[in-house]
């Protein structure tokens, strides 16, 4: 059990106010020009900086914003972020356009308690994806204790979200896990560890190559696990079923087979398809039981009769776990498998049961779906929560303090 908000700020907690306090957040945001087209992630910190403002901490505010190699780059700079937090008007915010060193540290002393300083994009430095241990050492300088709400880079050993932390806890201070953090932690592990039950995951998507480990470690947990996407078609080939021009990926044939074999009854596959002669916004799709796809045609979607399945599986259940579309919903002619999906999941979630998606691509869905608000939980983290649910642990948790299961 990991340290956490609670327990930095509790009355018998090493958090004095007027500390510094590192804050890695996940403020990679979508950017058009200079103006953030979603500003989910930062809004999904907000509770997390609001409490330490509240009680009279000097934040310090860590984030990477895209891929800028390690050098300065304006296209990814995080002042539109600063003028975005700045709006809120929640606490005070000043940007500063270094990410370390004396500049960073000049400004850092003149923080307020109950104000924040945004530090520019912490890729600016090549130090940060390479783990820089000085880099880590020249922010923990300033740093009383440090808190974490990149749930997104969690699985990543990078300079703000490994050597820093590691560096303030060598010096005594503490890392701990943000609210956000917690939340995704909570959810997830639950799902994982102690679901109620039935539990039901569904996954879908381009590729079983990259969620492998994925149906590995959810297959002996769930009580159903429901495969669409064009994941499906590879265990169509493994069924010995015709898939047409469909994206499969042959040297994965035999995982499936094998996958198949242990299932047996809990490992479920679409009944019936979407295919068209070409996965294109304007093809004319026809629906086909899955035994009568033609040589020609491209599966694109799961067909009505699996929306129906997938669908009373889903309600089903106490506990689900989605992730990956069940078709190419970026193209009407294919979205409407994985928008019965997103529809079947909000409805579970209304009636009690925990629902989990997981997945940036899934996440968008839900959100197109216009179900985004019923979902129990949306992870943040894309990559991050994939690893999770694969069942490996995340370096940018692993490095917080422990001891926060006696409390
Ligand atoms: P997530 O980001 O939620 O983990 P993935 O990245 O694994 O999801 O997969 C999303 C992509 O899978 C989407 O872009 C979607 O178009 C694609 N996809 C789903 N079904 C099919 C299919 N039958 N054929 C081709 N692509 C598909
Ligand atoms: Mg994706």
């Amino acid at each position: 059990m990991k340290k956490t908000l609670d327990h930095l700020l509790a009355p018998d907690g090493p958090f004095e106010p007027g500390a510094t306090v590192a804050v890695r957040v996940d403020f990679n945001v979508p950017l058009s020009g200079d103006s953030i087209t979603d500003p989910t992630r930062i809004d999904r910190s907000m509770p997390t900086l609001e409490r330490l403002a509240d009680r009279g901490a000097r934040i310090v505010l860590l984030s990477h914003l895209g891929r800028p190699d390690g050098a300065p780059d304006p296209e990814y700079s995080l002042a539109p972020v600063a003028r975005y937090l700045t709006t809120l008007d929640r606490f005070p915010v000043r940007f500063c356009t270094a990410t370390a060193g004396p500049d960073a540290a000049d400004a850092v002393a003149s923080v307020d308690p109950g104000s924040a300083l945004l530090l520019e994009n912490t890729r600016f430095l090549p130090g940060e994806t390479a783990n820089d241990a000085d880099l880590g050492a020249d922010w923990a300088v300033w740093t009383d204790h440090y808190v974490t709400d990149a749930f997104g880079t969690a699985h990543r050993a990078h300079a703000s979200t490994d050597a820093l932390p590691r560096a303030v806890r060598e010096k005594g201070g503490w890392a701990v896990g943000g609210l956000l953090m917690e939340r995704e932690l909570r959810f997830l592990g639950n799902a994982l560890t102690e679901p109620e039950r039935p539990f039901v995951a569904i996954l879908g998507g381009a590729k079983i190559s990259g969620k492998i480990d994925v149906i590995e470690s959810l297959l002996p947990r769930t009580d159903a696990l429901l495969i669409g996407g064009a994941m499906a078609n590879t265990f169509f080939q493994a069924l010995g079923l015709e898939t047409g021009t469909s994206l499969v990926e042959p040297d994965r044939v035999e995982v499936a087979r094998d996958l198949l074999d242990r299932g047996g009854s809990s490992l479920v596959l679409p009944v019936d398809c979407v295919v068209a002669d070409r996965i294109a916004p304007d093809a004319q799709p026809r629906n086909a039981a899955r035994a009568e796809v033609r040589p020609d045609e491209s599966i694109g979607d799961i067909g009505p009769g699996t929306r129906d399945l997938f669908r009373s599986r889903l309600l089903e259940a106490a506990t689900v776990v989605w992730n990956g579309p069940m078709g190419v919903f970026e193209m009407p002619p294919f979205a409407d498998g994985t928008f019965a999906v997103a529809e079947a999941a909000a409805e579970a979630s209304d009636r009690g049961s925990t629902v989990i998606v997981g997945g940036g691509d899934s996440a968008a869905a839900a959100e197109a779906a216009g179900v985004a608000d019923r979902i129990t939980h949306i992870s943040t983290g894309g990559g991050a929560s994939l690893e999770y649910l694969a069942g490996r642990s995340l370096p940018g948790v692993d490095v917080l303090s422990d001891g926060g299961a006696d409390r």
